[in-house]
């Protein structure tokens, strides 16, 4: 398959292939930040021009301002099927709505080992009890639900896919199990968002959180979504402009800097303190709505046969060792990871980089516990790949690849 969707900057030229040869630059780390949609870059174009700070305003383009940023709203909820109640908050990124969540969840949370540390490091902070994942998925949600069981936690706190090895993980179950030992679930879409539907409703998540600029859509704006009885009772995230009802002055001071005298709005406002960036969240709108006009049954077949295409071609090639959490599921989105024998992951992407024009990753990939229980503290070189990809990428990968470890072997001999 070729690309099936417009991306900005896809065709960039790059004079990096070893004979000097000038290039079609081929990004595959598309899980660190996907490139923008040419439908989200055009939403984009139309709405800078026309912008005024949202809330506040009765004229013509705070207004105009208002009704996008609050569009975009709805238009996210429909993207994740979020119950009609759940708060639907912006926030900078991932990283930021786990935070936020982290302090507004009332009692421990079970975290696993594997999880980039943006769904880890908040939770350690705040009485998290980490499982250590085991060698199947079934063992693993096994130990999961043990831990849920031994003693009252409020959150599970999961990842929908390893940002390291793409493995998907089932959401269903992870929920059933929450929810059974009576806890609730929180699901970091960051890397499933770009490649899967997602419904709060039917998987029974009770907190989603994902970044824009993982989902075809530039840096600076995130989601949280999820149940208001924690949001609404916790304390705002930040204190400011917007967050507030109303707010009385010296009369009202309290010698201790607490908030009396201050009433807090309740809903996404108490969250959103501050001018919010309208933009980041104009463009995640535009990326969902073209997303789902794809439609995820054409995405998941171009990613489907992508997928099939890499990992054979990895498999065949000997001194590549793929990596894999677990030997019981293949269920995978477009994130793989591997080692190359004899090489350093740096020495690997730079080759891809300098002779063949590729972008990959390489190192730890915020997830140094995986990293670690997957034998390899060193880190890995991972790519990633999505809506702009075509086979023939796949097929320049695979070429440098058989290319750098061909000169390993001839070296070593
Ligand atoms: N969770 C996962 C699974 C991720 O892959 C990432 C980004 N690498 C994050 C969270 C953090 O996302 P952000 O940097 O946008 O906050």
């Amino acid at each position: 398959p070729g690309p099936i969707a417009d991306l900005v900057g896809a065709d960039i030229t790059t004079a990096l292939d070893g004979s000097g040869r000038s290039v079609r630059y081929v990004n595959l780390d598309y899980a660190a930040s996907a490139p923008a949609l040419s439908a989200v870059a055009a939403e984009i174009a139309e709405a800078l021009p026309q912008y005024a700070s949202v809330h506040r305003g009765a004229g013509y383009l705070s207004q105009l301002t208002t009704d996008r940023y609050e569009k975009a709203r709805v238009s996210v909820r429909r993207f994740i099927r979020a119950r009609a109640d759940d708060h639907v908050i912006f926030t900078r990124n991932t990283t930021d709505a786990i935070n936020l969540l982290a302090g507004a969840t009332p009692g421990d949370t079970v975290v696993l080992d594997i999880e980039h540390h943006a769904n880890l490091l908040p939770w350690k902070r705040s009485g998290a009890r980490v499982v250590a994942c085991r060698p199947t998925l079934a063992e693993t949600i096994t130990a999961l639900s043990e831990e849920l069981q031994r003693s009252p936690a409020a959150l599970l706190a999961v990842t929908g896919a390893s940002n390291v090895t793409g493995e998907v993980l089932p959401l269903t179950t992870l929920a059933d199990i929450a929810h059974s030992a009576g806890a609730r679930i929180l699901v970091d879409a960051a890397q499933l968002a770009p490649h899967r539907a997602l419904n709060m409703v039917s998987h029974g998540i009770d907190y989603l959180v994902f970044s824009g600029h993982k989902l075809y859509a530039p840096f600076g704006c995130g989601v949280l979504a999820g149940r208001g009885d924690w949001l609404d009772a916790a304390a705002p995230y930040l204190a400011g402009g917007g967050a507030t009802l109303d707010v009385r002055g010296s009369d009202a001071a309290s010698d201790d800097g607490s908030d009396t005298g201050v009433q807090w709005a309740t809903g996404p406002a108490r969250h959103e303190a501050g001018t919010p960036n309208v933009l980041g969240a104009v463009a995640i709108a535009a990326a969902c709505e073209a997303v789902t006009e794809l439609g995820h049954e054409r995405i998941g077949l171009h990613e489907h046969a992508l997928r099939c295409r890499l990992d054979a071609g990895l498999d065949s090639i000997s001194g590549v060792e793929p990596l894999s959490i677990w030997s019981d599921t293949s269920d995978r989105v477009g994130i793989a990871a591997f080692t190359v024998t004899g090489r350093t992951p740096r020495a690997v992407a730079e080759f891809l980089n300098d002779s063949h024009g590729i972008g990959v990753r390489d190192g730890r990939f915020c997830a140094h516990p995986l990293l670690n229980h997957l034998g390899h503290p060193e880190g890995a070189v991972r790519v990633s790949f999505g809506l702009g990809t075509g086979a023939d990428d796949i097929d320049r990968l695979l070429y440098a690849l058989r290319e750098l470890t061909a000169t390993a072997s001839e070296g070593s001999r």
